[in-house]
């Protein structure tokens, strides 16, 4: 028998609502211990995805008003008995009645220990179970829309397609080995061929999406590079639409480094506006120029600020020159006022140029186009199947090794049992990917990163 389970399914924080889970053989018994229905009958007499308004009552006095939910196995999320207590959601009510429900008997659940049940009781395989975590920590819309997508079996789908090919022509090919007297008919070399060109497109296909996806998954560091005054700390505040960096007309006012995720196109950018690039004699200054220096040599991407209403400086053009061949945007800004830059140098210089007035919030959508296409995400389909983590990639590249042999194999007419191998070594491969034949080790690891009361 699983132990009884229980946890704060809601964030660490006040809310409308906060909801306590409770799985396994005990749940609704011990849900009924501290809740009681306002039409006085009993949750343990409720059938599955039925709910009752009620109390908490705790040590014979009600607490609050509360809501149950009851789910009977295995049509839950956890495949087990679970009962949701949803209470009013201050932080005291909520923990209170977590106490009272842990009390009448439920252990704590440990990171993510619903989900684990709900793979090891095969009501999702282990792609599915990490694109729960992955929805949770999503913060752009294309890694939210891929990670619903797995969680729906999309990725699931395309491995087990690779698969169920694989298997099938291992098992033939063994019988047709095994049983040479029995009148199974054998599989031509050419269908072979055409089995494991099939998994290795579908393998490589997955490949070449991941890099795109985890740059949507990841967010891209970036920094906001130019001259004292250029616009910086304004361009920072027209993406973030807050007043964080402090716009001032004073030069090397941003002593420090400002930092901000923002969501352009889809794409998280983990924002840093940095101190103007410029020599200084003031000694706080400098450590912010040198900061700002690092950050520049770090960032994936590079918004490079000019302003179009001046001539270009030294400084400008040293940013330039400090931006060849890296991936950078260069943004015009001030195009309000009349044009004194010679904007040539700039646009020969960088692969993409945009014109912006930061003043009056002008020119966002051609930088966040700019920002997408340099990216390479811009054909990025959200829909296909993708590989989420460093796990399942790896496993991928694994079985996709072993399938390019096989298929080497099968044109150069290598016997059944060699390629057998190869196949065989593939589909573990992708057993593995989908946590078929994941050991006890990389289970636990997995769940282990989930939050408490998922
Ligand atoms: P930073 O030093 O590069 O961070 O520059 P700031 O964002 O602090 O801006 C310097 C000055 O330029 C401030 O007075 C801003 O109001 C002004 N400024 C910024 N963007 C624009 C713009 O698009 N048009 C105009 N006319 N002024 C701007």
């Amino acid at each position: 028998m699983q132990k009884t389970i229980a946890a704060i399914s809601t964030g660490n924080a006040p809310g409308g609502i906060g909801v306590i889970r409770i799985s396994g053989d005990d749940a609704i018994k011990i849900a009924d211990s501290v809740f009681e229905c306002s039409d006085k009958s009993s949750l343990s007499d409720l059938g599955g995805y039925r709910a009752k308004f009620g109390n908490i009552v705790i040590g014979g006095e009600k607490q609050d008003d509360a809501v149950a939910l009851v789910f009977r196995a295995p049509k839950s999320y956890t495949g087990e008995d679970v009962a949701e207590l949803s209470v009013h959601g201050g932080m005291l009510a909520v923990q209170k009645t977590l106490e009272a429900v842990l009390a009448a008997g439920a252990q704590p659940a440990g990171a993510g220990e619903f989900t684990k049940r709900a793979f090891l009781n095969g009501k999702m395989d282990l792609t599915q179970a990490e694109s729960v975590a992955d929805i949770i920590s999503a913060e752009g819309e294309a890694e939210l829309k891929a990670s619903y997508g797995a969680l729906h079996g999309r990725l699931s789908r395309s491995i087990n397609a690779v698969l169920d090919r694989l298997l099938d022509a291992s098992s033939t090919m063994a019988a047709w080995v095994d049983y040479p007297d029995e009148e199974i008919p054998e599989l031509e070399y050419s269908e072979l061929e055409k089995t494991l060109e099939f998994c290795k497109n579908e393998l490589e296909n997955l490949l070449r999406n991941y890099d795109k996806g985890q740059t949507l998954k990841a967010g891209v560091d970036t920094v906001i590079a130019g001259r004292p005054n250029v616009g910086k700390s304004s361009l920072m505040n027209m993406l973030t639409g807050t007043d964080k960096s402090i716009v001032t007309h004073i030069e090397g006012t941003t002593r420090d480094i400002v930092e901000e995720n923002v969501r352009l196109g889809g794409i998280v950018l983990h924002l840093k506006d940095t101190a103007g690039l410029r020599e200084s004699g003031d000694i706080v200054e400098n450590i912010g120029i040198e900061k700002a220096h690092r950050a520049l040599d770090a960032a994936q991407l590079v918004l490079a600020v000019f302003d179009s209403s001046s001539e270009l400086t030294d400084e400008d053009k040293a940013l330039i020159e400090r931006c060849r061949g890296r991936l950078s945007v260069a943004v015009v800004n001030k195009t309000d006022l009349e044009t004194g830059a010679d904007t040539d140098i700039i646009e020969n210089a960088f692969d993409a140029t945009v014109y912006i007035s930061a003043k009056n919030d002008e020119g966002l959508e051609s930088l966040e186009n700019a920002v997408v296409s340099l990216l390479g995400v811009a054909d990025f389909d959200s829909t296909a199947p993708l590989l989420a983590n460093s796990r399942q990639k790896q496993h991928c590249e694994n079985a996709l090794s072993s399938v390019a042999e096989a298929l080497d194999g099968a044109r150069l007419g290598v016997t059944y049992d060699a390629i057998n191998v190869m196949i065989d070594a593939a589909a573990d491969e992708l057993l593995s990917l989908t946590g078929k034949k994941a050991n006890a080790e990389v289970v636990n690891n997995i769940f282990s990163k989930f939050c408490v009361g998922k």
